[in-house]
């Protein structure tokens, strides 16, 4: 049920006018429900009174009213508030189509007919209430204030569909940047200005209203205003039935809901499509004679995931909106010669904020900014009583030649965030061609690596871990190869970041299971030597993270009839660490069913230590980097293998690449080593060669 949802606070006060007690208490409590704050009256007066106390932002009012009714009520208030001022929406029965034509034409800013449809309704409160807040809000800047303006009221539109006349409002034709005697009153006039993407949708929505099959005429859609640009409407209406049933005319509204389009309703800052298609017009302007240089800034906060993960969904949005206030407050305190362009604030998204900084005169404006914003965020936030402490990453792009769409800057200074993110956060990072270099390459490999899988051009090869003492060989580790039929050999670390970023490691870890299990149970069946031997298969965070992998592994095992406990998976620190739930729980699961967890990279991440007390591990694996430095990091890997052994863990030494270091390992106590020294990853085959050479000889 929709009710037991929760909604988060709607900012502005409604004040609910109907004389009917019952209509009032079920319009406050459900409306109160989603957050919005509702006041009522009962009468024309009493909502009169209340007005003139202040305070209140949006009126829903009953047309049918004993004593006042509410079309006297409205004109009342027309007399001291704008329709901008003071939106009001009007009720109005079903059947009154005059009274809406009426209520419209004396300044209502909308209606909503009875029985009243909940969701409409509270889709169109949320739409007038921030329509309202962003004015008052953003009135600095003129543009967007103007945009407001324009869609403060509705244009008026009455259609003799018998005679084929159609009547346009003054208002109506202004919307479009028309004087009232610039357009005649035929039908072309609004059809042909139509979206031609949106006009079969227009065409459908008006017909199944005048055959009956819908109780209002609806239509949201793109008009073009006479600069060529395309406006977002809303069109509403109701169709007036002759005794036969059959529709005479057609009345209805219009009005502007672009900015309904183009704001963020969460900041009140302008949204992502408000931004493009400033940054389209800045763009043109840059590259026009004279045209100074331009600069788009990409904000994404750090480690926002984890906060909203932590805290829920509602405080993350209030953190967000205090984010959009304290950036807004840097720009606006921001000084800039008369004449200029003052930079545009857009939320894109998540946790995702754009500025476009144009007409640039001064060369450390771009940085002055980048820094400035750095710091407001600096200090705590506290948000329903939690004190946040959070940082964030701005990467900038300047136009130039290569940025052919507003995207394109857009795409580069998402990139450079990147760069900044790797950095740690925190800091800012200016765009290079290399960077984008670097993207298209990834993005080939992510195109490539779904065609791989999808046609088995990947490829399992197997390390043998062997015991220290004796050479006997313990088990092999699985790792995936890919030869790429233009690229070559492609190394796992240039694919598997990649694979986990683009969903694709679940598909391909399964694929690497799969091989791996087939080959194992195959050995063991067919080499009485590799009867007790096991495998190693790397999983990765992503595949831990999601449900699921416990069933994978089980079917996977039973279907080759490999026994778990033949099977080791291999985790990492950093996939292994955080607050995990579904990470730990599934290592629990996983270890319940039989299967060894190896804590692989051992010593390369910096809460080792920790989390061996936090989670069970059967195996540690002592990353190369440790072997490739013996002796002098002799005493470390003592250290460790002390550890392991108070653990009850069993080790292996990676990277075993020498006599030296294997000697060196024996000597201090490790049971496992895999390395070059005693072999490479083999492929399938040459791995049975090496199984049968080391055991027959
Ligand atoms: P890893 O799990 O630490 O795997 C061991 C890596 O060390 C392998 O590199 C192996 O070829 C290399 N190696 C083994 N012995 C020596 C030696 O004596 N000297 C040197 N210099 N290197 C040695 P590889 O195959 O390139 O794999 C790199 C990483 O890619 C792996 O590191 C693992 O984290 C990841 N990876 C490989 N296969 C898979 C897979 O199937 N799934 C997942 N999730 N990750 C995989
Ligand atoms: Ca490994
Ligand atoms: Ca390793």
């Amino acid at each position: 049920m929709v009710d037991s949802e929760k909604y988060d606070k709607v900012a502005g006060r409604l004040l609910v006018v109907d004389d009917i007690e019952m209509n009032r208490d079920l319009l406050q409590r459900r409306l109160e429900r989603r957050g919005v704050d509702v006041v009522t009256a009962a009468s024309g007066s009493e909502a009169l009174e209340v007005i003139r106390k202040g305070g209140i932002d949006l009126l829903l009012l009953d047309i049918n009213m004993p004593d006042m009714d509410g079309m006297t009520v409205l004109r009342v208030i027309r007399e001291t508030h704008t329709d901008s001022e003071l939106p009001v929406i009007m009720v109005t029965a079903r059947t009154d189509s005059r009274d809406v034509v009426n209520a419209l034409r004396d300044g209502a800013n909308d209606y909503v007919t009875k029985p009243i449809d909940f969701p409409v309704l509270y889709a169109r409160i949320r739409t007038h209430l921030s329509r309202k807040l962003a004015m008052v809000s953003l009135r600095e800047s003129e543009e967007r204030y103007a945009l407001a303006m324009r869609g403060s009221s509705a244009g008026l539109w009455d259609w003799d569909l018998e005679k084929d006349e159609l009547f346009y409002s003054a208002r109506w034709k202004t919307m479009l940047g028309f004087r009232k005697d610039q357009l005649g009153d035929g039908a072309s006039e609004w059809l042909t200005r139509i979206h031609p993407l949106d006009r079969t949708q227009f065409d459908e929505c008006l017909s199944e209203h005048l055959s009956g099959k819908s109780l209002q005429f609806e239509c949201e859609y793109r008009l073009r205003h006479c600069d060529g640009t395309y406006l977002w409407m809303m069109a509403r209406g109701i169709a007036v039935r002759n005794s036969e049933g059959r529709p005479v005319r057609i009345t209805g509204s219009q009005i502007d809901d672009t900015e309904g389009k183009t704001l963020d309703l969460l900041t009140g800052l302008p949204n992502r499509m408000f931004l493009l298609a400033q940054l389209q017009r800045a763009l043109e302007r840059a590259r026009g004679l004279g045209g100074l240089p331009l600069a788009v800034m990409f904000l994404d906060l750090d480690r926002f995931k984890l906060l909203n993960d932590s805290l829920g969904h509602s405080v993350g949005d209030l953190f967000i909106a205090e984010v959009g206030k304290r950036l807004h407050s840097v720009v606006a305190a921001a000084e800039f010669s008369e004449g200029r362009t003052v930079p545009l604030l857009a939320r894109l998204g998540g946790d995702e904020f754009a500025l476009l900084v144009s007409d640039i005169e001064d060369d450390n404006l771009v940085d002055g900014l980048a820094k400035s914003m750095l710091s407001a965020l600096e200090k705590p936030f506290v948000v329903k009583d939690h004190s946040v402490v959070v940082s964030g990453s701005i990467g900038v792009t300047m136009l130039s030649e290569a940025h052919e769409q507003p995207e394109d800057l857009l795409r580069d200074a998402d990139n450079a965030m990147y760069r900044a993110k790797a950095k740690g956060g925190g800091s800012f990072v200016y765009f290079d061609q290399s960077m984008h270099e670097m993207a298209v390459e990834r993005l080939e490999i992510e195109t490539d690596l779904r065609h791989a899988l999808l046609n088995d051009e990947l490829d399992v090869y197997f390390q043998p871990i062997v015991l220290v003492d004796t050479g006997e060989i313990e088990g092999f580790e699985a790792l995936v190869r890919w030869i790429h039929s233009e690229r070559g050999f492609v190394p796992p670390d240039a694919f598997i970041g990649i694979a986990e970023e683009a969903g694709l490691i679940w598909a391909l870890g399964k694929f690497v299971l799969e091989r791996s299990v087939a080959q194992m149970a195959l050995w063991r069946d067919e080499i009485p030597a590799a009867h007790s031997m096991s495998i190693s298969v790397n999983v990765a965070r992503r595949q831990l993270a999601r449900r699921g992998l416990l069933e994978v592994v089980s079917e996977t095992l039973a279907k080759h009839g490999l026994p778990p406990q033949a099977l080791k998976l291999e985790v990492t620190e950093s996939t292994v660490m955080g607050d995990a739930t579904q990470v730990k729980k599934t290592v629990h699961e996983l270890r319940e069913l039989g299967v060894a967890i190896s804590m692989d990279d051992f010593g390369t991440g910096y809460s080792s230590l920790s989390l061996l007390h936090q989670l069970p591990f059967d195996v540690l694996k002592i990353d190369r980097s440790f072997i490739s430095r013996l002796p002098q990091e002799v005493q470390l890997v003592k250290t460790i293998l002390q550890l392991a052994e108070g653990f009850g863990m069993s080790v292996v030494a990676e990277g075993v690449e020498t006599k030296e270091q294997l000697e060196l390992m024996r000597k201090l106590g490790c049971k496992y080593a895999q390395g070059y020294f005693f072999s490479r990853p083999l492929p399938a085959s040459k791995a049975t060669g090496y199984i049968l050479q080391q055991t027959t000889s």
